[in-house]
């Protein structure tokens, strides 16, 4: 089962409502961090999520909200002790950023840090696999997608009977080969099974103005966590930012099942942004709060807090 945990929710900077970017994916175990802005380990413990569980970090890019979080993260690890390597990934520069960074203070890590630079890239890990792709925000920047594998579905008696079998030991060896010779004949795992179910598909664009890349990734995604920074153009300026109407228009081509507001400007209050977005957006959208929670189960998902 997936989990998306919102730790911060704002954009720019953070202020007394909410803090600056950071989504925790929690999957068989795991956390996988997008984004660590300043404030994220506290946001963690307040979420009763241990840093030492955290195998992969993913930043979008760097602009301070979004990896200065990082050092308190390194640091509170070391002081655990932690021995596990900790992998981070972000676009081009990321080494020299990072390189850079654990050079301040007189601290060195207790682990082995990997960092890996990303163009688009699709990476494998076991069940899931995570994607990312170029946005537009003037620098090096990326948007990061979550994937699950497909699963296969159920054993059908009723395909089975009509095969002229019977439920046995063999089908624990179909499973594991996929098909195998029964009487003479091939049987498929399809054969037997019902339908596939898709994997949980999340995807988070980071900041960027409207792009065309985030509509192709943005295929069909369970969840599409978009930085609607502003809610108007005229309030965007010449920012490299986008508007609540951008991140509909996106949520709606792509058919995108929900749309989370992502990044809101500073500047304004939940209930007056929310209302407006309401105006402003006719798909399927929530804004979501730090501490929000979403948890995939099959086709459908809870909303939850864990405040
Ligand atoms: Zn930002
Ligand atoms: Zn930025």
């Amino acid at each position: 089962m997936l989990e998306v945990i919102f730790l911060g929710t704002g954009g720019i900077m953070p202020n007394k409502e909410r803090n600056v970017p950071s989504i925790a994916l929690r999957y068989e175990g795991e956390i996988i961090l997008w984004d660590v802005g300043e404030g994220t380990l506290r946001q963690l413990n307040t979420a009763k999520l241990s840093p030492m569980r955290i195998e992969k970090i993913f930043i979008t890019h760097f602009h301070g909200d979004h990896y200065l979080g990082l050092m308190s993260l390194i640091q509170t690890m070391t002081l655990w002790n932690r021995e596990k390597p900790l992998h981070i990934y972000g676009p081009k520069y990321t080494f020299e950023f990072i390189q850079n960074y654990l050079k301040s203070g007189f601290f060195a890590p207790s682990f082995e840090i990997h960092v890996h630079e990303l163009g688009e890239a699709r990476l494998k890990f076991g069940d899931y696999e995570i994607w990312s792709f170029k946005v537009e925000h003037g620098i090096p920047a990326l948007g990061y997608v979550f994937k699950e594998k497909d699963k296969r579905g159920n054993f059908n008696l009723e395909k089975i009977r009509e095969l002229g079998l019977k439920p046995g030991p063999w089908m624990k060896e179909l499973e594991l080969k996929g098909k195998i010779e029964i009487n003479g004949r091939t049987i498929y795992l399809e054969d037997v099974t019902g339908e596939r179910r898709r994997g949980v598909k999340v995807v988070y664009t980071g900041d960027t103005e409207p792009c065309k890349r985030i509509e192709l990734f943005s295929e069909r995604a369970d969840l599409l966590i978009y930085e609607a920074t502003y809610l108007t153009g005229e309030e965007r300026g010449e920012s490299y930012h986008s508007t609540v109407s951008e991140a509909c228009e996106v949520a709606k081509k792509a058919k995108v099942k929900l749309l989370a507001l992502f990044h809101r400007a500073p500047r304004y209050k939940y209930d007056e942004y929310l209302q407006k977005a309401e105006q402003l957006c006719n798909h399927k959208f929530i804004v979501p709060k730090d501490f929000d929670r979403i948890s995939f189960k099959g086709e459908s998902y809870e909303l939850s807090s864990i405040r």
